[in-house]
């Protein structure tokens, strides 16, 4: 039993990752679980041993700390394969050669059914015959795989939804689309390994950012297809720019080491991060103190569930409204 943080290490972790992993940990210490670190360094390209260092590093200065070894996504292809293998036996896996350019021509000209994701693939591949998949093969095009969401289903055509209680949003529902599970360079894909790694690590409390909200359902889905229990799930708002868009490098100084470079302590990052999402930090010590007090108190359903705009450094305070 425990909760988790997964960051992709592609970068230095920002205000808003900081803050989802404090709050993940809050939360799974304040029901007494253990807590994970799960590096999703699926994409090779964009992943780097530094800056899983770096990330790991920054992780323990605020006073979030794990159990056992880290595990990384790029370690565990073949639990992911055991689980296509899984789904494919049962016939619920397809073949799609589209490309990116191809799946937003056909969005534009088909509308997107009500229940499904915003540009959910509206199943151009369902429909290949064998003679266009074999002059596709043979023109050098490799697939990708995808679900065949609906065929889990009493009747074939009929959509899944699902029905999940966020700790945070409250009821939440959505549509399950053919969501790719193996890309077309082999690599499997977020949401299936995602899946496979919570339930192989025994956790049964997700607390992320709110941006995977709509991916959620397409994982209970999964979940049910590959016999796999389901974790709560708390999504927490993101921490926003004053332009509106997600926090980033583009908005100044928003890592622990700018921030202290800027003059800010790590205790006065955690205060305002926690106070931002409306946890109070007492005047404890260390980072780690303060976090253990904050937790024996600390309920996720309660914190602010509206994004927070990070207005950075006013009279050396940093400031969120
Ligand atoms: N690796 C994802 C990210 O960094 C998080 C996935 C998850 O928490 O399920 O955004």
């Amino acid at each position: 039993m425990s909760g988790r943080f997964a960051p992709s290490p592609t970068g230095r972790l920002h205000l808003g990752n900081l803050r989802t992993a404090l709050l993940a940990w809050l939360a799974a210490r304040s029901r007494g679980l253990e807590f994970i670190v799960r590096m999703e360094d699926l994409d090779r390209v964009q992943s780097e041993p530094e800056h899983e260092r770096v990330q790991l590093a920054d992780l323990a200065a605020i006073g979030v700390d794990w159990s056992g070894a880290v595990v990384r996504q790029s370690e565990r292809f073949d639990l992911y394969r055991d689980a296509l293998a899984t789904l494919r036996s049962r016939d619920l896996l397809y073949e799609c050669f589209c490309s990116r350019r191809e799946v937003r021509a056909e969005i534009e000209n088909s509308p997107n059914a009500p229940h499904l994701p915003p540009g959910s693939y509206p199943g151009i591949c369902r429909r290949l015959t064998a003679e266009r998949r074999r002059q596709l093969l043979d023109g050098g095009r490799t697939p990708a795989l995808r679900l065949r969401a609906d065929r889990s289903m009493e009747r074939e055509d009929e959509a899944v939804l699902i029905e999940f209680t966020d700790l945070v949003c409250g009821h939440s529902d959505g549509g399950v689309d053919d969501v790719v599970l193996q890309r077309n360079d082999g690599v499997p894909a977020y949401n299936l390994a995602v899946v496979v790694d919570d339930a192989l690590q025994g956790v049964t409390q997700v607390v992320r950012g709110d941006d995977l909200l709509a991916s959620t359902p397409r994982q209970i889905h999964l979940q049910h297809l590959l016999g796999l229990p389901t974790p709560t799930y708390a999504h927490v708002p993101l921490v926003m720019g004053t332009d509106g868009e997600r926090l980033s490098k583009r908005h100044g100084s928003v890592s622990l080491d700018e921030l202290q470079a800027e003059g800010q302590t790590v205790r006065d990052v955690v205060r305002a991060l926690l106070s931002s999402s409306g946890t109070e930090v007492g005047d404890d010590d260390g980072p780690s103190t303060a976090l253990e007090q904050v937790a024996s108190v600390f309920d996720i359903g309660r914190i602010r569930d509206e994004p927070s705009v990070y207005e950075g450094l006013v009279d050396g305070q940093m400031t969120f409204r």
